[in-house]
């Protein structure tokens, strides 16, 4: 398969176009390589497949957005998860409507391209639907990848007539509203004046055969309903809102079909100590005055384990400490790590509000000490410190 091109460059806008412009921007591609007016074109066909993914993403704030910071991965459609992009069916189920509107055959996704003119009867194979699961991670297994068994409901094969449909095992007869065909031609006036608009036949669904002696156990669909424990692999360095695709774990077609895609879309669970920033992870640690003064050693959670770090005397509140390579994986949209993110720790100091009599006069004794008030040039490097 070729690259994939970026989306903004295959509607040939750039990366701060308004959604009307990318609808425009659409709208002309769309009509270029419509099948209506590229028959059996297939280089058309990949152009106008490409054009809707593109447009499928970037018109959608959030998908673009994911798009934006993550790449392919972001929207699911990396090629290193085997991303199928969109079939002709997905585009017209989903912008059919649009095209109509424009003037363009929008129906059922059978317009031109399944036979063509004189092309015999060549009936569709059914595709099962997609199935959406959501998966909650926590940030240690975001860190290191992991696998998760899910308990899917979806549908599978029907064992009684293995999935064919029919109850004593026969074909089924030809469809009387299309004669076998599969589709139902219309008539419709578009943008290149009236077509012929195929569209899906109502009565056996493209399939171009109705079962007439229907298995009782599925009522003739050929699936049933059932679990199936399905084990994904997911790869280190994901983050919330990915959605990455399981070819062929969705929903099994009726008679035999294709089955559909399982989607997986990953949610973060919050960690108790840690936030994530990106590839980095941050840390508030709030230190006790007498530590910040005098220097010491303290405990800082990672994903790892705990982490020892020594404190400096005299540490003001305001300064980040960095462990390198303590955050999380950074990947490219193939999932391939190329680095690891950073803890960065915040540092406060904590000044006590309750203090008792004894412990009010300790202080008062430091507050004439010459080292206690701070200095003009403390004062400075302060501010700078805390604010840049
Ligand atoms: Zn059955
Ligand atoms: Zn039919």
């Amino acid at each position: 398969m070729a690259e994939k091109r970026d989306y903004y460059e295959v509607l040939g806008v750039d990366k701060n176009a308004s959604a009307d412009e990318i609808k425009k921007a659409y709208r002309k591609k769309a009509i270029q390589y419509h099948p209506d007016k590229n028959p059996g074109d297939k280089e058309a066909e990949e152009k106008f497949k490409e054009a809707a993914e593109a447009y499928e993403v970037l018109s959608d704030p959030q998908k673009r957005q994911r798009y934006d910071q993550f790449g392919f991965q972001g929207v699911g459609g990396a090629a290193g998860y085997g991303g199928a992009g969109m079939n002709m069916e997905d585009i017209f189920a989903q912008f059919g409507d649009l095209f109509e509107s424009w003037g363009m055959g929008g129906g059922g996704g059978f317009s031109s391209f399944f036979g063509g003119a004189g092309g015999g009867s060549r009936q569709r194979v059914r595709r099962g639907t997609d199935l959406r699961v959501k998966v909650r991670l926590t940030l240690e297994e975001i860190a290191t990848g992991v696998e998760k068994k899910i308990k899917v409901r979806k549908l599978v094969p029907c064992k009684d007539c293995n999935g064919t449909g029919s109850a004593d095992g026969k074909e089924g007869e030809t469809c009387p509203t299309c004669k076998g065909a599969g589709r139902v031609v219309r008539q419709q006036r578009g943008i290149f004046g009236m077509m012929q608009v195929q569209s899906e036949c109502p009565t056996c669904h493209g399939e171009g055969k109705v079962i007439k002696n229907k298995c009782p156990h599925c009522n003739g669909e050929g699936v049933v309903r059932d679990e199936e424990i399905i084990t994904i692999k997911i790869p280190a360095g994901v983050s919330g809102g990915m959605q990455i695709p399981v070819q062929g774990k969705g929903n099994a077609a009726p008679h035999g079909g294709v089955n559909g895609d399982l989607l997986v879309l990953i949610e973060e669970e919050e960690h108790k100590d840690l936030v994530r920033e990106g590839n980095d992870l941050i840390y508030n640690l709030l230190l006790d005055m007498p530590t910040a003064v005098l220097g010491g050693q303290v405990r800082i959670p990672t994903l790892g384990g705990e982490a020892k770090i020594t404190i400096t005397p005299g540490t003001q509140p305001g300064k980040v400490l960095r462990m390198r390579g303590k955050g999380l994986p950074i990947i490219d949209q193939y999932a391939r790590q190329y680095g690891t993110g950073d803890l960065l720790i915040n540092v406060g100091v904590y000044i006590p509000e309750h203090l008792d009599k004894d412990e009010k006069k300790l202080i008062e004794k430091l507050q004439d000490s010459p080292n206690i008030a701070p200095g003009s040039a403390d004062k400075k490097n302060f501010f700078r410190n805390l604010f840049g």
